[in-house]
């Protein structure tokens, strides 16, 4: 019989939307030949010790900047703490972060890079730094927008902790925007997502916007 142990993974599981992928070598030497002809219209040289590989090497960095679709079994274990509810289970909020992240934009497949920081009111549960190093990079190492990310980090930290409420701050520099098209060369993207007490109490943001503040 699945236990409630057994539910909650499950639950973590759904939230992390993985999709892992499965490429025969096959696949990847057609791919490689795509690549060569596109690269070779556009102006490379791939005739070139330098080069030759290029079109290998950039599947490859590819495929490994999207690793998040993959998962992390060392994401789904949490920390209890000592608390079991009661009038003092309300601590005051954690605040992890900076975590640098590097996604890919899902419009132009060009990156997008910045600094994640997250903070939450503890439950029965906190997590490590790592861990959330973690969550962060399961949901930026994918093709997404800054919107999403913000929104997954979010809510898998909701079902994972299950905490009083949860704030995540992105910021973000959009390379699509930076090389191409406009040329926002300044342009810098930011974005906050409230979950619970967070949502509800303006000085609990405040706050964890002054801790954002300070290590910015
Ligand atoms: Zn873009």
């Amino acid at each position: 019989m699945p236990t409630e142990h057994d539910a909650e993974e499950e639950d973590v599981r759904a939230s992390l939307a993985l999709h892992p992928r499965s490429i025969s070598e096959e696949q990847m030497r057609r791919y490689e030949g795509w690549i060569a002809e596109i690269f070779t219209a556009f102006g490379l040289d791939l005739h070139t010790p330098g080069t030759e590989a290029t079109p290998h090497r950039f599947l490859l960095a590819l495929f490994h900047s999207t690793a998040g679709y993959e998962g992390d079994p060392k994401l789904l274990r949490t920390f209890p703490r000592e608390c079991k509810g009661g009038p003092d289970c309300e601590v005051s909020q954690l605040v992890e972060g900076p975590i640098p992240y590097y996604a890919l934009c899902e419009h132009h497949a060009l990156p997008f890079h910045g600094r994640a920081y997250i903070g939450y009111i503890a439950h029965e549960r906190i997590l490590g730094l790592s861990k959330f190093t973690r969550l962060v990079r399961i949901f930026s190492e994918r093709f997404t927008v800054q919107e999403r990310l913000g929104q997954q980090i979010a809510d898998t930290v909701d079902v994972v902790l299950k905490p009083h409420g949860v704030a995540v701050y992105l910021d973000g520099e959009h390379l699509c925007s930076q090389m191409r098209g406009i040329r926002e060369t300044s342009s810098f993207t930011r974005t906050t997502f409230w979950r619970g007490h967070y949502a509800e109490n303006a000085s609990l943001r405040t706050e964890f916007l002054e801790h954002v503040a300070a290590r910015r």
